[in-house]
């Protein structure tokens, strides 16, 4: 057993718990940098609940999956506007903006200099400015994670900027500000967070402190996802789905994802397609890949006996076998409305690109199988 876990400095979780959003911001700075989506006015009043106690504010709106220019801009505001505090609240997007506009705001150059594979790949070599993380979707985990992904118009991908010093100094999580997502939000997010709770619990450096927090996160997404998708103001399913999107945040970035994600780099690079849209339609084809490569070729029964808990979890039921688990997940996505590739027209002719770029991807790395490229493809297809 060997493992190293860390996460954001602090971590607030409750109904009503945004109050506090005022008394902490002013006790990390007095000129914050707000970072928000593309729809300010759904999150006017918490803008108003940072700019109380004395804070001075500005806004940075960041339009869909944040882009390397993007963040690029927001820095120089930051620099012009003296921020000495990052505040990102929204979805995954402007969380993980918030995380890269404050350790780029601190340490010299330019951000390829520290992004993953198309870049440099430097340590952050200075502290970032103070960050607050306030989700209000509940999939991405973002508040609880290390790094940020960054799309790169130029080279058509999906990168990380990855330092431990980028985990939020604090997040706060209040299932309330979740009840306003739209349907097709929820259940994407939501799926997105299901991903990031498997694949931690099957990668190959899972360990037993991030196991604990996916069972746990497993159990609630399988009986408050489709509730919440229903009714969304339902604040049982919605506090299940933001513990369970926390859980998976604190997971991934400890222990790692797999395929899914592997894949899903590539993808949101290459098309306009929501993150965990594409996650939830790649999710139970990884599955099947996954535990027929492991019946093939592993050396022991253990990793499948993971796939064999998580259908026990999902369906409630100890004895469930492999395949009704993922049956149950295919099923779950029909339920859900969640389409196929091919709705973010992606077509056949674009596997072998989607392929060859996926196989650099540092979650591909943590699958727990080396999965070849004929079985990469045929995820592919069958997720078409
Ligand atoms: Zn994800």
């Amino acid at each position: 057993m060997n493992f190293e876990f860390a996460t954001a400095g602090r971590i607030l979780f409750g109904n009503g718990r945004i109050k506090e959003l005022a008394g902490i911001a002013s006790s990390l700075g007095r000129r914050a940098l707000l970072v928000s989506g593309s729809n300010p006015q759904r999150i006017q009043p918490l803008l108003d609940l940072v700019a109380q106690n004395g804070i001075q504010t500005e806004l940075v709106r960041i339009a869909g999956e944040p882009t390397i220019p993007a963040v690029s801009d927001a820095v120089q505001q930051a620099k012009a506007f003296a921020a000495d505090l990052v505040v990102g609240i929204g979805g995954g997007s402007p969380i993980d903006a918030a995380k890269a506009i404050a350790a780029l705001a601190t340490n010299p150059g330019e951000p390829l200099d520290y992004l993953e594979v198309i870049g440099g790949g430097q340590p952050l070599t200075e502290p970032p400015l103070p960050c607050l993380a306030v989700p209000t979707t509940a999939g991405t985990g973002a508040e609880a994670t290390k790094n940020a992904v960054l799309a790169s118009p130029e080279h058509k991908v999906k990168v990380s900027l990855r330092h431990p010093l980028m985990l939020p100094d604090i997040a706060i999580v209040d299932p309330e500000l979740t009840h306003s997502m739209p349907p097709a939000v929820t259940a994407a997010t939501g799926m997105d967070a299901l991903t990031q709770l498997i694949e931690p619990f099957t990668c190959c450096r899972a360990n037993p402190m991030t196991d604990g927090f996916c069972r746990e996160g497993i159990r609630r997404v399988a009986r408050a996802l489709k509730t919440a998708y229903q009714d969304g103001s339902n604040a049982e399913a919605r506090e299940d789905m933001a513990l369970a999107s926390l859980l998976g945040g604190l997971s991934l970035a400890n222990a790692g994802l797999g395929a899914v994600h592997g894949f899903a780099g590539p993808i949101g690079g290459m098309f306009n397609a929501p993150h965990g849209a594409v996650c939830a339609a790649l999710l139970p084809h990884v599955m099947s890949a996954n535990v027929a490569a492991l019946t093939d070729r592993a050396t022991n029964d253990a990793e499948l006996g993971r796939y064999r808990e998580i259908a026990g979890i999902l369906i409630d039921e100890p004895e469930a076998r492999i395949e009704d688990g993922i049956a149950w997940v295919a099923g779950l996505c029909a339920d859900l409305g969640i389409p196929s590739l091919s709705a973010f027209d992606i077509q056949e002719s674009d596997i072998p690109a989607i392929v060859e770029k996926s196989a650099h991807a540092s979650s591909m790395k943590a699958n727990p199988i080396q999965l070849t490229t004929a079985e990469l493809t045929d995820i592919l297809q069958h997720a078409l």
